[in-house]
């Protein structure tokens, strides 16, 4: 595992002084290729968890990594949005140009979004490039991310405060076909982290 993410610092140095470089030289560069690991799943199933510690091993290892997480998102690029499924996919279609432009940048870009609609992820599919995404479903049932409730947010929606919520009031179109399941009943952080770094490798390297 660790040989697919050694640090290649000698194509850095070329990449810092050359001054105009298309996208594929960037890629020749590198030696390696930007794409996009595109985290679903119901809020509290693990999506941020596992991709912070995605970030901190490629990171380690000398990649450009940039972690677009949907929460975050939510404060400034897409402020403007609410939770109706119109704006849900406006949501989804705006992360996708973003992680678009970072992947063009090279960069291995995290998305850390609940992307429940099957259309819309099939919509992020197709504009980013089958070649380089890979879709992974982060599971853990209703009740269990209810248990969890690491934001608070399922006690907000018992109380009545928060409404359209995934799971609840709104739906979640499970992946019928992910190219890699998580099932976080079964899997440590830690595993789930080492799933994934393994379909990176099989995939890209
Ligand atoms: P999401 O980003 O999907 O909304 P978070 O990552 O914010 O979810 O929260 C998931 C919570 O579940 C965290 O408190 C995390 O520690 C916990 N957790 C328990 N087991 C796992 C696992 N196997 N994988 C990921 N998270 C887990």
């Amino acid at each position: 595992m660790r040989d697919c993410f050694k640090p290649k610092s000698h194509n850095y140095r070329v990449l810092q002084t050359a001054k105009i470089i298309r996208c594929e030289d960037k890629d020749k560069l590198f030696c390696e290729q930007g794409f996009v690991l595109w985290f679903t799943g119901l809020s509290g199933s693990g999506k941020s968890t596992i991709a912070v510690e995605i970030e901190k091993k490629l990171l380690d290892c000398g990649r450009a990594v940039y972690l677009l997480d949907g929460d975050n998102l939510r404060q400034g690029l897409n402020y403007d949005l609410d939770f109706s499924e119109k704006d849900r996919n406006e949501n989804i279609r705006r992360i996708t140009e973003v992680a678009l432009l970072f992947k063009n940048a090279a960069f291995i870009t995290l998305v850390a979004a609940i992307s429940p609609y099957r259309r819309t992820r099939e919509f992020a599919r197709n504009r980013i490039g089958s070649d380089h995404f890979i879709e992974v479903y982060v599971k853990a049932p209703l009740k269990e991310c209810m248990k969890r409730d690491p934001k608070g947010l399922y006690r907000k929606v018992n109380s009545g405060q928060l409404e359209n919520f995934t799971g609840i009031s709104d739906p979640y179109e499970e992946p019928e076909n992910p190219d890699l399941l998580l099932d976080t009943m079964k899997l440590s952080v830690y595993q789930c982290v080492e799933q994934v770094l393994l379909q990176v490798c099989r995939k890209f390297f």
